[in-house]
This record gives structure tokens, C-alpha cells and sequence, in this order.
């Protein structure tokens, strides 16, 4: 047997297949069984070392990062999840690597019943992309591009948390209490079925809450007004220009007409911290342009 099959069957291999799966891992491709009535949703992103995460971050952490940051994706979507293909480039076949990957990839997977189906495994730089399958009902899925003037503006969770957790990581100054909301984020699955005929938009603010209430609006056709002092009154630490700029919060922001705020469920605490307006763009009193602040991997190119 080769190293690349004994690793794919010593680590990501589980006995326990679910219904759907009518073949998993083992076969060329995965036949999975979306339930009668649902439509797909498919999200995929890649980590990659250095660029996603900082270089020699132990593996658990690397595994459950490359799941979380696509279950986000779903949510956005008002998706529950059911299966993910993973497709792994690693420098060595690095057995503790592996199995620590493994471990924090299954611990995710389990909490949200995502099956692993497939995958690739190959040598090279380390990066890891994850594709995730998911479901709704038909019709239902919730998208960036339904806002409407009127509408209020909530935020789930603390945004900023992960960019001070970061920080804190690279021993840079940020906050240790926040290396959680980096290192193991839990994405808003159960928040996002909730919004489902509730949410007029939706959006996930892995690249800062700036830039992505941003993108939200210009799917929408409005203009977005956050309120600098209800902002703070969530921001991780306070910090507002943090809360707009810091990626790698997989927590969502969303859109809800004015007559339907009181459906929002209260388990979630998700908080009111603006609303859609006439126009374009993200504004925010003291800030020249909140929308522009954000992750953006092209920043620096010339082109
Ligand atoms: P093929 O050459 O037909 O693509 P592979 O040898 O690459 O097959 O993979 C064998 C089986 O193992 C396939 O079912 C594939 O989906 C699965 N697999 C490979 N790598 C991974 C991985 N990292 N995680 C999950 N499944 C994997
Ligand atoms: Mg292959």
C-alpha cells in the first residue's frame, strides 16, 4: 500500500457513513443523496500556510480552521451542512501533523454532522482546501443581494475577536483571551437557519465587518449606516476601527426589515448595530470610508 493511501486511511477514513453517503472515501468519486425537495449549496476555501494561519500552528487547529471557514459559508447561506471533500498539499507525510489535522478537522465535523466523503492528497506547500456540500429546502437560501432601505443591521458575536486573538498569537499586542475566536471559531449554522424567511441579506465576515457589510450593500443596491456606539458596544475589546478591519470572524451580518426585528430569537444575541439607507456604500460617522477596511489578498498587487 502507499504512504499517500495508508495516511488516507488511517486518518480520514471513518466507518461511520451516514445515509446520504451512498459511497464515500475509497471510491474515484463520492454518490451522496441530497434529501427529496432540497437544492445544494457548495462553498470551497483554501488556507494556505503564512497567509491564513501563521507558519508551524499546531495541525488540531489548522483542521478545524479548514472546516470552520467554510461552514460559515453556509450559514451565510441559510445551509445546513452534510458533506465536505478535503484536499490536502503537505510537505512531508508527517504522521503527528496528520493526526493532529485530523483531530481538529473531526471534532468540527462531528459537532455539525459533516461527513468527509473525498479528497486528494499531494506533496508540496502546505495548503489546505476544503469543498463543503450543503442543503436547504428549495427556494429558501438567503443571499447578499435582498437589503432593502429600512432594513436593520445585526452582527452576531464580537467582531474583532479574531484579529486580537491573532495578533496575540504573533506576539504582537492584541488580546490572549480572543486566540479561541481565531483558533477554533464556531460558525453560526443554527443562527443562519433561523434567518431563513426572516433575513433579507446575509453575509459571513470572514474579510471585516467593513468590507463585507460593503459587498452586502453593493449586492443589495443600498447604502449601509453603522452606528459607531452601538458598534463598540459589541466590538471585541471596544475597539470600533478593529471591529470594521479584523478578518477571520466567522460570524454573520444580516439584513431583517424593520417589522420583523422581534422574530430575531434571542439565543442568538445578535444586536442591532445599523440600517439600510438610500444610496451606496458603508457609512459610519468618524470614519472616512468603513467599507474599505477589510481583507484583501490582491491589496499591494500593481494590476
Ligand atoms: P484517485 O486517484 O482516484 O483520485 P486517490 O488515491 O486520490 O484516488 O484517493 C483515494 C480515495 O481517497 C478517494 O476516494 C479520495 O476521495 C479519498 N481521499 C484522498 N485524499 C483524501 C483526503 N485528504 N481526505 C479525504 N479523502 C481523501
Ligand atoms: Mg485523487
Amino acid at each position: 500500500m502507499s504512504t499517500e493511501q495508508r495516511l488516507i486511511d488511517k486518518y480520514f477514513r471513518r466507518d461511520n457513513s451516514p445515509d446520504d453517503v451512498v459511497a464515500g472515501i475509497g471510491d474515484d468519486a463520492a454518490v451522496l443523496r441530497p434529501a427529496p425537495g432540497n437544492e445544494l449549496v457548495a462553498a470551497v476555501d483554501t488556507l494556505a500556510e503564512a497567509v491564513h494561519f501563521p507558519r508551524g500552528l499546531a495541525s488540531r487547529f489548522v483542521g478545524w480552521r479548514a472546516l470552520a471557514v467554510n461552514l460559515s459559508d453556509l450559514a451565510a447561506m441559510g445551509a445546513e451542512p452534510s458533506w465536505a471533500l478535503l484536499s490536502l498539499s503537505v510537505p512531508a507525510a508527517d504522521e503527528s501533523w496528520f493526526s493532529g489535522f485530523a483531530s481538529g478537522f473531526f471534532r468540527l465535523a462531528e459537532e455539525y454532522d459533516v461527513a468527509l466523503v473525498g479528497g486528494d492528497t499531494v506533496r508540496g506547500p502546505l495548503s489546505i482546501s476544503v469543498t463543503v456540500l450543503g442543503q436547504v429546502p428549495a427556494g429558501v437560501a438567503l443571499t447578499r443581494s435582498g437589503a432593502r432601505p429600512g432594513d436593520r443591521l445585526f452582527v452576531s458575536g464580537n467582531p474583532g475577536a479574531a484579529a486580537l486573538g491573532l495578533q496575540s498569537l504573533q506576539g504582537l499586542a492584541g488580546n490572549e483571551r480572543y486566540q479561541p475566536a481565531f483558533l477554533q471559531p464556531h460558525p453560526r449554522i443554527a443562527l443562519g437557519r433561523a434567518l431563513r424567511g426572516l433575513a433579507s441579506a446575509v453575509i459571513d465576515i470572514s474579510d471585516g465587518l467593513g468590507m463585507d457589510c460593503k459587498r452586502l450593500a453593493d449586492a443589495s443596491g443600498v447604502a449601509i449606516d453603522i452606528d459607531p456606539e452601538r458598534l463598540a458596544g459589541v466590538a471585541a475589546a471596544g475597539d470600533v476601527a478593529n471591529a470594521l478591519s479584523g478578518g477571520d470572524d466567522y460570524e454573520l451580518a444580516f439584513t431583517v426589515p424593520a417589522a420583523q426585528r422581534s422574530k430575531l430569537p434571542a439565543q442568538f444575541a445578535a444586536v442591532e448595530i445599523g440600517e439600510v439607507c438610500h444610496g451606496r456604500g458603508v457609512n459610519m460617522p468618524g470614519f472616512d470610508d468603513p467599507g474599505l477596511s477589510g481583507y484583501d489578498h490582491f491589496r499591494n498587487e500593481d494590476t
